[in-house]
Parts: structure tokens; C-alpha cells; sequence
């Protein structure tokens, strides 16, 4: 799956999402909330009770509310005085509508602080408590008894603890993961779906082949309210059985009458009837708008990871493979579309028509089986024996062309690469109109959002670019993941860092025209980044509850996992041994299941060199984090040290954490051509080499193949600036960017002062390539927001002054017209989204005049597609360009442009905008829902926006985790987005508080801890580095 509702450059958070004002330049517009309502757009119409939203930390920016002095209830954890440490915020919210449904409610009194004397009479109290409860706890209860204790029998087993279930009784199966004494052979399943009624029955019958004695049945089910269970043991009669469900783990099991025996097949029969879900997972309704205005409704799947369970009765774990075999009753006027073609269709009474698609070819997991009930139409190309084509609403057909031209090309590379052709006679590409995850592999039925596979005839390519790599990943699926698939949710990288991987290789040969390199020399710094936490977690993990299997799909199994497997590539000898390796492993394990090892082994296996692939790959895989590489030259003499690069321990070279690792170095008289690169492997913790010669510098991780971070000590980071000063082509851009994002990790960790961070970026100014410039700009806006939201006012305009200095020649150099190149697109699209929101003259009066030629032509002088982003961002900020950019959202069918101006009126300072803005979103009739995640993030990125998104977060909840599960990448998105930028510890107590009061409703997740540490790193960098950026700024 690719999880990600972006398009792949936002992924890596590229600096795309620009620079907010800074209030210090230019107050955002302040409102007064008594009035303005005329000032506002007339659509959509404004409930004025919806806009009474006012958050909790944000008050400054609501003037005319009357100068009253914080209350006590505000003085708690909550305060936005002390959250911001600013005293002119000492505004009433006496105006705040108590109606509001974003009315903010008290906090929970635990996050207020008692004072330091209550503290110290607590603390004695409860240690003489704690003290005696303890002493009576350990006494065993008999103690105090006349008949004393009885001698312990040591004998006694442990009998597991068995869950209640719904109908009270003890419920037989007391694991997540369902037990291996019987397995799934083939489904055939029956639906009827009624998409008046959004909801559908369904009759499953599955074929089960007994793999150890057992009497006891257990599988998943979720929301399915089932009418009938029979269950038949061989040639035997059929027999109603009475299901016991335990809902926490969507677990159903009955005991069958007699033990069943290994060799024995049986057949389950289960009738059911259920809603179709208005969530994003399982059998879930969706709709759009159709060219006539009509609403026309539909009905999809998405089952990765845990949700085929909710369509059907299931065993619901990949390594359950089976055969299926799907019918579907529908209306005349609807279609179908499952995994398999269509093997007939039937008649039925009342006009409906069963749909019969032939048995699968192939043994598949659950969560790749797939179909669809809608009106979509399709372009159809033969490739090899594959008929493959692409559907969408009809409406978008003419946008269909270049996503069959890419798959047809890419499937061809696959069936090429792997050596093994696609297993199906099928294959068809749907873009779903809403749809959550950017695209799901199901098995012959990939399903897409519609911005990650329609593009139309003027799209850039930089549009391409996102298209193009979203059907790579899910191609290369075909094979990882599909043909041979992970035996269960832990060694999830298996699927997707391999997909991620293949996704920008593939089209590196494909399609070098779309520059891919630059993007995923980009995604690997952001997995730096990630990894570098100590809420992070190792590649293969355990995996044990439903919100760890959902929390698996993140940047360490995708860009993490394809940042090895780059490494390791670059480190076998020749280009062919990789290659070979891989299709030993699909050739070895096709049809199967397997773990991280088996991939080890088959690369082990076709080695020339007799290298133990295993040896090297288990210390990236099976622990977390990456090394920190230091490295010394004394002459000819080199020492290399490593350690874990952790940011939140203060010492870490106290763990003994070792990394196998292939380290690439160049140097002064040979750095630039691939032949220049040496290797020297680093398995201990110090490593020391004889150079032929003495050198003046080295640059180790060429081209940064490797997952590391290097640090060159003050001499050798002084040489290489010197060595760039002097001649910027001397490393590769991507040397280049790579000691630019790593001098700014070694800042974070705080190995060095922002002082040296500055002098690295001197050299700058002769910089034009891509990749360094991005990487550059990308940080300093970090900075640059962390600054702004700590209203560290003269640093805020310092920062800005050093940017535009920096890259203002840059800048000025872009041209506003069409741009073929991608890595231009990216550049210039980088350059001036930063120009904009620093208020860059120049940039803001050419992008007002190239929107208001657009918007006076009717949208026949067209904005070129990387700078749509700009454009729509600076309209956004005037109210009257607000409202038209609102009109031209609701009229816009490409959706490519759609999200772009959503992006546009979610950068908005209207506060009032705002929140209309957040909450249509989450409402999901104008703005979809899948939409929502991004919105949050846009609005966070702004000054005016960031506290009312975290109130409005906050507020709303459990209506989020109903519409993204907890766990998910869309959650984790808007955790990270909502709190990344906070630095304070009155926000840190925030943050702890929220979470920690949630409990099961996401307390537990890993994002939650990242966000913690996140907030305490940014803290300690302002600590540390504010006297800096004042004095050399
Ligand atoms: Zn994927």
C-alpha cells in the first residue's frame, strides 16, 4: 500500500510547504468577531455558530475582546500566557460562544501544578501509603488466617486467561493471532450489496484443510452480524454451529463436535448481513458529484491491513493464503470489478445481474482481494498476455492516457527485471474518488486516489513524476508482497521497503526523464531524521495488537527499508548480484510466505565474493537507528569511529550498538566519478586504514547510498568547505546535499554549533543544483518555524534576511513560464514558494498577476503546475481571492489542481477561514475527509493557524480515530503535523496531558512518543543554539 494521502514530494516534506509570514512583519489580519461576517465569503454560508472558534493558545491573534486578566482555569496547563511566555496576550475569552461545538472545555485539573509546599506533604503522605500497602500486598492473604499458609504446590500449571465473550461466556482463543492448526484452502463468497440502503448481506463459504488435531475453530469477523453458521467436517452432514465473538480482537470460534484430524478438510458456511462502512476500510460507500450534478454513489475496498475481516468472514492474516472465488449481485445500471476477469453474468429476478469472476488463479492473502460496485470507465492496452487498463469516473477518461501508457511500459520492465511474468490475465488501475491511502496493490485490482493516477494532456511533469511513481510501487507489489508475501505484519518492510525501492529505481530506468533521483535522495534524509529518534523503531519489529499492525506502515518500513536495500546494492560487487539475488528469492518463495531471513539468505546464496549478506543486513534490520560515522585523518592515516546516532541520549557511546557497515569514501584528488569510490567495511567500533598517499579531505557515503551520518571533526569539515568555496563541482550534488543535511543533524544531536552550520552554507552562493538547494531550504525553515512560533520576533526577521540573502540571486533567476525539466520544476517551485512567504516583493506581484490572468482569461491562460502551489497560496491571503480561489475549487474536476488549492485556501491567516476550512473537512460534503490530513498540516505550517488545528485536534478526537484508525498513517500525520513545531515545556505538559488522558483511544501510539521527543529536542536546540543564531545571524 502506499499510505501516504500526499503526493510523493510532500512525503518528504520538501520545502513546497513554504515559510508562514511572520506576524512581526505584518500582523495577520485580526478580526473582531462582533462584526465581519459581510467581509465574508458568500460560499459556502457560514453558520456563525461555527466559526466561534477560538483556540485556546491562539487569543492573541482575536483582538477587541476586551483586556481581562487571565482567570485561575487559565493559569493551568492549558495558559496561553505561559505556553507562549508573552504578556500581551492577556485576552479575555468572555466572547466565546458557549454554544460552540469547538467551545474549548476545561482541562482535566491533574495537569495543573500544586505548589512546591502541597507537593512536599503529598509526596511523605503517599510514600507512607505506598509503604504499608506494599508490606500487606506481599504478605500472602492466609497470613493473618488461624490455619496459617499451605505449603505451595509446585506443581500447578498455568492455565491462560480466556477473554469474555459478547454473550458472556469464556471465549476459547486468548491470543491477537489466530492459532496455525487449521488453514484456510478456498473462499467462495456471495455479496449482495444495496447501495440505496449502504448496506450488504453476504454468504462465504470456506474450504479448511486441518494441520493438527483441534476441536477448536477460531477466525476473524468485525461488524458482520451473522444470520447462519454451519460447519461440515469431510463428506459429513452439515451442522449449525453457535458462534462466540470477543469484539476487542474481531475474533470469532466455535468448537467443533468431534476432534478433527490432520489431512481432514471441512467447510465453514456463514451467512451475514452488514452496513456498508463510512470509514476507509472494508466494504466502505463513496461518492462524487457526476458532470450533470448528480450524486452518484459507489461502493469499494480497501482491506490492508486488517479490515477484509469486516467484509467477509475470514481468516485474516497473510500468511492464510487461499483461493477465492467472488460473485457479486448487482443493478443493471452498475458495474463490477474484482481480482480476477469476469468469468460470466447472470440474470437474476428484479433486474439485479450476478456477476461471476473466475476462481483466482494464484493463493492469496485476505488483504489483497478487492472489488468494486460503480459506473467507471475504462482505456485498455494488451501487454504481453495481460490486458491492462485504466478506470475512472466517466467524466476523467480523457485523464486516463498516461497512466496506461506507464503501467503498460513498467509492467514490461517488471516481467523483464524479475524474470518471472505477472501471474494474471488481468490487470486494472481504479481511481476511486475518495479514497485514503494514496494506492492499495490488491492483487489485479490496484486501487488509486484519483491525484496519484489521473493526470490530464497540460499536467507538468512534475505532476507525471507523482503519477508515475505511485503506479511503480504498486506495480512492483505484483511481485513483493502479492506473489510473495511477508508471514506477518513485523517484517512489513519486506513489502513495502522493497515496492519504495523498486518505485525509484524502476523509473530511473524507465523514465529518467522525471529526475526521480532528486526525490529519493530526499525521502532518505527525512528516514534519517525518523530513525534518529529514540521513539523509532528497528525494520523488522514485533508486532502483537492491531494499532502496532497500523503503525508498521511508516517511514521506516518504506524509506528506511529502501534506503538498505540501496546500500546494500551499492556494496555488492558488479550491478548484476542483486538482481540475481532477488530472483532467487521469488523464484525460491513464490506463492509462500517468509521473513526477513529468507531474503538474506537467497542474496547469501548467489554471492560471488562467499559474503554473508546476513551477517551484514541482520544489524540494519533488527535494530534501530543508524550510526553516527566520525572520521580523523592524520596524513595517510585514517581512523573511523562509530556510534549510535541517537538524539535524545546525551552519551551514546555507552551502547553497544554496532552496525555492519560499507563505508564509501572519496577524496581531494579523485571525488566526483563513480570510479573515485572506495570501500572500506566498518564492523567493530573503530576502524583504521592506510591511504596510498596523504590526502587534504575525504567525503565519505558517496552519493549517500549508505544509511549514515558522517561527522569530520572542525579540520575535516574546514577542508571540505574550503575545497566547495573553491570549486562547487568538486563532490556530486548529491555529496553535496548530503553534507549539508548531515552538518544540520550533527547540529540537532549538538556536535556542532550553528556557527559551523553557517559557514558550511558560505559556499552557497555559488550553489545552483537541486538537491543541495532543497535540503538547505528545508532546514533553515525548520528553524525558520520554530522561531516564528516561539514569537522570537528579531530572530524571525534575521532568519528571513539571511534566507533571501543566501538564495535571493537564485530566486531571481527563476523564470515564471513553462519549465520542461523536473529538476528545474523542483528547484524554481522551492525558490519561490520560499520568495512568497518571506513577502518577497518581487515573487508576490508576479504571482498576483499570474492569478488574476488566470481567473480573467476563465482559466485559459493556465498557471504552469509547479507554481500553481504559489499562486494559489498568495491569492489565498486576500479575502476576495479566498472566495474565488473556493469557486474555482468547487468547479475544478482535476484533482491534481484541486489539492493544490486546497493547500492554497488552507494557508489562509482568516481565522475565520480557518476554522470554516478544518471543519468542512472533517465533514467531509465540500472538502472530503481524505483531504483533512493535509489540511491540518497546511494550516499547522502557518503562524495564524497551528494553535486553533491543535484545539481543533484536540476537540474532535473521537471523530478522527472513527475516521482513521489509531495507528494509521493519516493519524500519525496529523500528531506529527499538529506538534512538531512546539518548543516550549507549557507545551510539552500539553501535549503529555492530552495524550496520556486518551488512554486506549491512542495513548499507546508510537507517534505519541515521537512527538514528545520531538518537542523536548526542539526545546533543547533553542536552548542551546539562540545565543548562536543571535550573535552570527
Ligand atoms: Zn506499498
Amino acid at each position: 500500500m502506499d499510505p501516504f494521502d500526499n503526493n510523493s514530494t510532500d512525503r518528504a516534506n520538501l520545502p513546497r510547504n513554504m515559510i508562514e509570514n511572520s506576524m512581526f512583519e505584518e500582523e495577520p489580519d485580526v478580526m473582531d468577531l462582533a462584526k465581519d461576517s459581510a467581509a465574508f465569503p458568500t460560499f459556502p454560508t457560514l453558520d456563525p455558530d461555527e466559526v466561534v472558534f477560538e483556540p485556546s493558545s491562539s487569543r492573541l491573534l482575536v483582538r477587541g475582546l476586551g483586556e481581562h486578566d487571565i482567570d485561575e482555569d487559565e493559569e493551568d496547563c492549558e495558559s496561553s500566557a505561559r505556553l507562549l511566555g508573552m504578556s500581551f496576550m492577556n485576552r479575555s475569552s468572555a466572547h466565546r460562544s458557549s454554544s460552540s461545538p469547538y467551545t474549548r472545555q476545561s482541562p482535566p485539573r491533574s495537569c495543573s501544578r500544586p505548589s512546591a509546599r502541597t507537593m512536599v506533604v503529598c509526596v511523605l503522605l503517599l510514600v507512607i501509603v505506598a509503604s504499608m500497602t506494599m508490606v500487606l500486598y506481599f504478605l500472602p492473604g492466609c497470613t493473618f488466617t488461624k490455619a496459617g499458609c499451605p505449603k505451595p504446590n509446585k506443581a500447578a500449571p498455568l492455565e491462560p486467561v480466556y477473554p469474555v465473550s459478547t454473550n458472556g461466556e469464556p471465549f476459547p482463543w486468548a491470543q491477537f493471532r489466530l492459532p496455525f492448526s487449521i488453514h484456510p484452502v478456498s473462499y467462495d463468497i456471495t455479496l449482495n450489496p444495496d447501495l440505496d440502503n449502504m448496506t450488504f448481506t453476504g454468504c462465504t463459504v470456506i474450504t479448511l484443510s486441518v494441520h493438527h488435531n483441534t476441536s477448536l475453530i477460531v477466525f476473524h469477523g468485525a461488524n458482520l452480524n451473522i444470520t447462519k453458521a454451519s460447519f461440515k467436517v469431510g463428506d459429513g452432514e452439515a451442522h449449525d454451529v453457535t458462534l462466540l465473538e470477543y469484539k476487542p480482537r474481531q475474533q470469532l470460534a466455535f468448537k467443533s463436535a468431534a476432534e478433527l484430524k490432520p489431512g481432514q478438510l471441512c467447510v465453514l458456511t456463514l451467512d451475514y448481513s452488514a452496513s456498508l462502512s463510512h470509514t476507509y476500510d472494508g466494504f466502505y460507500n463513496s461518492s462524487y458529484t457526476d458532470k450533470d450534478g448528480n450524486k452518484r454513489v459507489l461502493a469499494a475496498t480497501q482491506f490492508e491491513p486488517l479490515s477484509a475481516r469486516k467484509a467477509f468472514p475470514c481468516f485474516d492474516e497473510p500468511a492464510f493464503k487461499a483461493t477465492f472465488l467472488i460473485k457479486i449481485n448487482r443493478k443493471a445500471n452498475y458495474m463490477t470489478l474484482s481480482n480476477m476477469p469476469k468469468a460470466k453474468s447472470t440474470p437474476l429476478s428484479g433486474g439485479f445481474v450476478q456477476d461471476e469472476f473466475e476462481k483466482t488463479s494464484v493463493n492469496m492473502s485476505t488483504y489483497l482481494v478487492a472489488f468494486i460496485v460503480a459506473n467507471f470507465s475504462p482505456v485498455s492496452k494488451n501487454v504481453s498476455k495481460t490486458k491492462v487498463s485504466v478506470y475512472s469516473v466517466p467524466e476523467k477518461e480523457q485523464h486516463t492516457g498516461y497512466a496506461l501508457e506507464t503501467a503498460a511500459k513498467l509492467l514490461e520492465f517488471y516481467n523483464n527485471f524479475f524474470e518471472i511474468d505477472y501471474p494474471l490475465k488481468k490487470l486494472d488501475l481504479v481511481a476511486i474518488p475518495d479514497f485514503l491511502a494514496g494506492a492499495m496493490e490488491n492483487w489485479g485490482l490496484i486501487t488509486f486516489r484519483e491525484t496519484t493516477l489521473l493526470v490530464g494532456k497540460q499536467s507538468s511533469p512534475l505532476e507525471k513524476q507523482v503519477v508515475a511513481s505511485v503506479i511503480a510501487h504498486e506495480l512492483a507489489h505484483q511481485w513483493f508482497g502479492n506473489l510473495v508475501t511477508m508471514r506477518w505484519w513485523n517484517d512489513l518492510w519486506l513489502n513495502e521497503g522493497f515496492a519504495t525501492y523498486m518505485q525509484y529505481t524502476s523509473l530511473q530506468t524507465v523514465y529518467p526523464q522525471l529526475d526521480i533521483g532528486n526525490l529519493f535522495l530526499a525521502v532518505r534524509f527525512r528516514a534519517l531524521d525518523k530513525d534518529a529518534l529514540n521513539s523509532s523503531h528497528a525494520v523488522s519489529t514485533e508486532v502483537n495488537a492491531a494499532e502496532q499492525v497500523e503503525e508498521m506502515f511508516d517511514s521506516v518500513s518504506y524509506e528506511k527499508g529502501a534506503s538498505i536495500l540501496l546500500m546494500l546494492n551499492a556494496s555488492l560487487p558488479g550491478d548484476q548480484q542483486f538482481k540475481k539475488g532477488i530472483i532467487q528469492y521469488l523464484n525460491q518463495f513464490r506463492g509462500l510466505n517468509t521473513d526477513t531471513n529468507d531474503l538474506w539468505n537467497s542474496l547469501t546464496q548467489v554471492s560471488m565474493l562467499n559474503q554473508n549478506v546476513s551477517e551484514m543486513m541482520s544489524s540494519w534490520t533488527s535494530q534501530k537507528g543508524f550510526p553516527l560515522v566520525t572520521v580523523s585523518l592524520k596524513g595517510d592515516q585514517v581512523t573511523f569511529t562509530q556510534e549510535h546516532f541517537l538524539l535524545t541520549s546525551d552519551n551514546a557511546t555507552h551502547t553497544s550498538t554496532l552496525w555492519n557497515i560499507p563505508l564509501t569514501y572519496v577524496n581531494d584528488s579523485c571525488s566526483s566519478a563513480p570510479e573515485c569510490r572506495q570501500v572500506f567495511t566498518l564492523k567493530t567500533k573503530t576502524g583504521t586504514l592506510k591511504l596510498p598517499g596523504s590526502v587534504k579531505w575525504l567525503k565519505l557515503n558517496y552519493r549517500n547510498t549508505g544509511f549514515y551520518v558522517v561527522h569530520y571533526g572542525d579540520e575535516g569539515w574546514a577542508a571540505l568547505r574550503e575545497a566547495l568555496s573553491n570549486n562547487v563541482g568538486v563532490l556530486t550534488s548529491d555529496d553535496r546535499a548530503s553534507l549539508i543535511h548531515n552538518i544540520f543533524a550533527l547540529s540537532r544531536l549538538g556536535r556542532v554549533s550553528f556557527h559551523q552550520v553557517l559557514n558550511l552554507l558560505y559556499y552557497m552562493s555559488n550553489e545552483t543544483e537541486t538537491s543541495p538547494v532543497m535540503e538547505a531550504l528545508l532546514q533553515l525553515q525548520n528553524i525558520y518555524r520554530l522561531l516564528d512560533k516561539r514569537q522570537e520576533g528579531g530572530l524571525v526577521v534575521r532568519m528571513k534576511n539571511y534566507i533571501l540573502r543566501q538564495f535571493g540571486s537564485l530566486m531571481d533567476n527563476q523564470t515564471w513560464g513553462d519549465e520542461n525539466s523536473v529538476s528545474k520544476q523542483e528547484l524554481r517551485s522551492a525558490l519561490l514558494e520560499t520568495a512568497c512567504r518571506l513577502k518577497e516583493e518581487n515573487c508576490i506581484k508576479r504571482a498576483k498577476a499570474l492569478f488574476k490572468q488566470h481567473v480573467e482569461s476563465n482559466g485559459t491562460i493556465r498557471i504552469p503546475g509547479d507554481l500553481q502551489r504559489v499562486v494559489f497560496t498568495v491569492a489565498a491571503q486576500s479575502d476576495e481571492d479566498w472566495v474565488t480561489l473556493l469557486n474555482m475549487y468547487a468547479n475544478t474536476t482535476y484533482d491534481a489542481e484541486k489539492r493544490k488549492m486546497i493547500r492554497g485556501l488552507a494557508s489562509t491567516q482568516n481565522t475565520r477561514q480557518l476554522v470554516w476550512i478544518l471543519k468542512t473537512a472533517l465533514n467531509g460534503d465540500i472538502i472530503q475527509t481524505q483531504e483533512l490530513p493535509l489540511v491540518i498540516s497546511t494550516v499547522c505550517n502557518n503562524f495564524a493557524g497551528y494553535l486553533f488545528a491543535w484545539d481543533f485536534i484536540r476537540e474532535n478526537w473521537d471523530r478522527l480515530i472513527e475516521k482513521f484508525p489509531v495507528g494509521s498513517y493519516a493519524l500519525q500525520t496529523i500528531i506529527k503535523s499538529s506538534t512538531s513545531q512546539f518548543s516550549t515545556p507549557a507545551h510539552l505538559d500539553q501535549v503529555q496531558c492530552f495524550f496520556s488522558s486518551l488512554k486506549e483511544r491512542g495513548s499507546q501510539m508510537r507517534s505519541v512518543q515521537e512527538a514528545l521527543e520531538t518537542i523536548r529536542l526542539n526545546q533543547r536546540w533553542m536552548d542551546q543554539n539562540l545565543s548562536t543564531l543571535r550573535k552570527w545571524l
